[in-house]
């Protein structure tokens, strides 16, 4: 396992759309480990293989209620009702916006062994996934953001973090 560098927001492999895993091998188990790594390092709550510079659709999550690994995760539901909130992200460390999100979406995607799981999430877990699904498609929270300001430096400067929530 490996702590990666988390790229930047003028990085152009963070616009681009990432590519789906054909098949699950030891190199994707191995992108999974060190995602976690890195993220954990960062002290964050989600990562995208694209954010160190993997244009797959793989991420990893964990809002401090347990790890979820996703390969080719994609949301097939969305709730009606919106809710907007801060959010922060690794490769954006100096600013917050405010983001509406879906309440609750269900989404679904492969674990490393290359089951299929299915994820009925509601509130922060649900913005997390949803952060984490746009990051597979180049979209980053400052493009959904009603308002972007810089982060307070009182918060710290890892991004992603629960503490974003309530400034
Ligand atoms: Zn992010």
């Amino acid at each position: 396992m490996a702590v990666y560098k988390i790229l930047g927001e003028n990085e152009p492999s963070l616009r681009e759309k990432s590519k789906p895993v054909p098949k699950i091998t030891p190199n994707i188990h191995k992108l999974l480990d060190n995602l976690a790594e890195t993220m954990y390092d960062a002290g964050g709550v989600g990562l995208a293989a694209p954010q160190i510079g993997v244009p797959k659709r793989v991420f990893v999550v964990d809002i401090g209620e347990g790890l979820h690994e996703l390969i080719n995760p994609a949301i097939v539901r969305w709730s009606e009702e919106e809710e907007i909130d801060h959010e922060g992200c690794l490769s954006i460390p100096e600013k917050l916006g405010d983001v509406s999100r879906a309440l609750a979406i269900t989404l679904e995607g492969r674990n490393r062994a290359g089951e299929t799981v299915t994820i009925e999430a509601e509130g922060y877990f649900a913005r997390a996934l949803q952060h984490e699904t746009d990051h597979l498609d180049g979209v980053l929270f400052t493009d959904r953001a009603e308002a972007v300001y810089a982060r307070p430096p009182e918060s710290g400067a890892d991004g992603e973090e629960r503490e974003a929530e309530e400034p």
